[in-house]
């Protein structure tokens, strides 16, 4: 009796990374060439005609689709658990694009308080002059995101963990308030990633990432990308993303197909780093709080064992003393910790941020892949220099 090949949905997940979409090699090359081409020849005009018209594959024009990019793509709908994905050249390029794709003049949206900076001031500084209005809110909240929304709320944008505090929004609660009012949900997935949480098995619409961080997970490319049905993301790829045409490179949908096949050993190091990080962190009498979603005493506990099955490498603490000055202190007297903004790649990374009341300083760590007692030593020497 012969047996059939498994299917790709009985496959694990890091098998598709290795092989999803890689039945076909270019003169036997194991690695999936890089078509780094604009557009794409045919024989009859009637060929190029059809393609034009709507379909997706074959390729026309890179602007569009490409093969290279279409190879990360379905890499990535396979980790999200989604039907389609579509690459931009950066989050916010896909972030935008999700969000336009969501409202018209004279929509409300309702977004997390706790969402990037940048995405709150697309929203509040942008979108008024084409007529959209925004509410912030605080998304842990339930009964302010149900306050919030209006008869003319057509989105509900959520961030969780959010940015600096890491702060656990319920996703299943808040999908449930939303479809009750025909709102279309956007989650940012980028600090949990598809390996530790998967928004849209939640009913979210469609799950954006900084594809910057640690999808690509090596600080050398900047790219974004919008995950859901086939339908939502088929029409967003022909409007917005046909007309503001934020289009990935294929080099860099090259790199990310590379980086996508460690994404789940990457993950689980800095996930247990950041958790020996946030240990010692925690143990030191300089430090007043620490912000880690992968604590087993975290308030949001119960959440995050209903949505999250890990906590990523992302954490912020604060000091006794919580000034900006002692903040910037702090971080410039570290060695292996780098300063620099963004987060998720190999190397590991400080920063500054105020929280919402501009007053309060946090340090935000991003725990990279060195040796976790190395980066501990390098936390203990400027804590035990800051005293209590
Ligand atoms: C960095 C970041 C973005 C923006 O992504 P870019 O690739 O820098 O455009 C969006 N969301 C979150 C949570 C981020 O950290």
């Amino acid at each position: 009796m012969d047996e059939q090949p498994p299917q790709d949905e009985e496959l694990g997940i890091d098998t598709l990374l290795q092989h999803l979409g890689e039945e076909q090699h270019f003169a036997g090359a194991v690695v999936q060439p890089l078509f780094q081409n604009s557009l794409f020849v045919f024989d009859r005009c009637a060929d190029l005609e059809r393609v034009l018209r709507s379909e997706v594959e074959p390729f026309a024009y890179t602007r569009i689709s490409n093969p290279t990019t279409a190879l990360a793509e379905k890499k990535i709908a396979a980790l999200e658990g989604t039907e389609a994905c579509r690459l931009f050249s950066s989050g916010m390029g896909a972030i935008s694009a999700a969000i336009l794709s969501t409202v018209r003049a004279g929509s409300h949206v309702v977004c997390t308080n706790a969402a990037y900076g940048p995405t709150k001031g697309f929203l509040l500084e942008y979108l008024p002059k084409f007529g959209v209005e925004t509410t912030l809110v605080d998304g842990t909240d339930i009964h302010a995101v149900e306050a919030a929304m209006r008869e003319c709320t057509t989105l509900l944008y959520l961030e969780t963990p959010g940015s600096v505090t890491f702060a656990i929004q319920d996703l299943e609660a808040l999908v449930r308030l939303a479809k009750e009012r025909g709102v279309s949900t956007i989650c940012d997935n980028s600090t949990a990633t598809p390996m530790f949480q998967r928004p849209a098995s939640f009913g979210v619409d469609l799950v954006v990432h900084s594809v910057t961080k640690y999808l690509a997970g090596h600080s050398d490319i900047v790219a974004g990308c919008v995950c859901g049905s086939r339908e939502r993301v088929h029409a967003l790829t022909w409007s917005e993303g046909q007309y503001l045409g934020a289009s990935i490179d294929p080099f860099a949908a090259w790199l990310l197909t590379r980086s996508l096949r460690t994404l789940p050993i990457r993950m689980q190091r800095h996930q247990q780093s950041a958790t020996e990080v946030a240990l010692f962190l925690r143990s030191h009498p300089a430090v007043e709080i620490v912000n880690y979603p992968g604590l087993t005493d975290h308030p949001a506990r119960a959440l995050i064992e209903k949505q999250m099955t890990g906590a990523s490498g992302m954490l912020s603490f604060q000091l006794k003393n919580s000034s900006k000055e002692t903040a910037f202190a702090f971080c410039e007297s570290l060695r292996l910790f780098q300063i620099g903004v963004s987060w998720g790649g190999h190397e590991s990374l400080a920063i500054p941020v105020p929280l919402l009341d501009g007053e309060t300083w946090v340090i935000r760590l991003s725990v990279g892949l060195e040796t976790a007692s190395d980066l501990i030593a390098d936390l203990r020497r400027v804590l035990d220099a800051v005293g209590e």
